[in-house]
């Protein structure tokens, strides 16, 4: 049982140490499923670009806590909030090609200079 546990917290990710900036097109954007974020909000602090936020609470009125949402342009694709909300709490983020994801949702996502 302590070994499983063990397993478990270990698998989780570290928080950044630093904050990082895109350095690259991310081959994968992170996608919040609005309707199955809680807003919990466990997997903010562990953005390396802290480019997660709450949406404006006037989208969902009827919600105590709003859900999360991504800035896209300044996510790196690094999965780790996929991660920990698969982990920690409710599997609420997917991970999508950039090219799908700019043809799904007419996005395009900025290359840095
Ligand atoms: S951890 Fe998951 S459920 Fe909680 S705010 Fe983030 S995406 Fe939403
Ligand atoms: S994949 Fe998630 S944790 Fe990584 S940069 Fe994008 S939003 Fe942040």
């Amino acid at each position: 049982m302590a070994k499983t546990r063990q397993k478990f917290y270990k698998s989780i990710p570290e928080l950044p140490k630093a904050m990082q900036t895109k350095k690259r097109k991310p081959k994968l954007m992170a996608v919040v499923e609005e309707g199955n974020c809680t807003g919990c909000q466990v997997c903010v602090p562990f953005c390396p670009v802290d480019c997660i936020e709450s949406v404006a609470t006037e989208k969902y009125p009827d919600r105590p806590i709003p859900p999360v949402q991504i800035r896209f342009n300044e996510c790196i694709g690094c999965q780790i909030c996929a991660r920990v909300c698969t982990q920690l709490t409710w599997d609420a983020i997917r991970m999508m090609p950039t090219a799908e994801f700019e043809t799904q949702f007419g996005i395009t996502i900025d290359t840095p200079a």
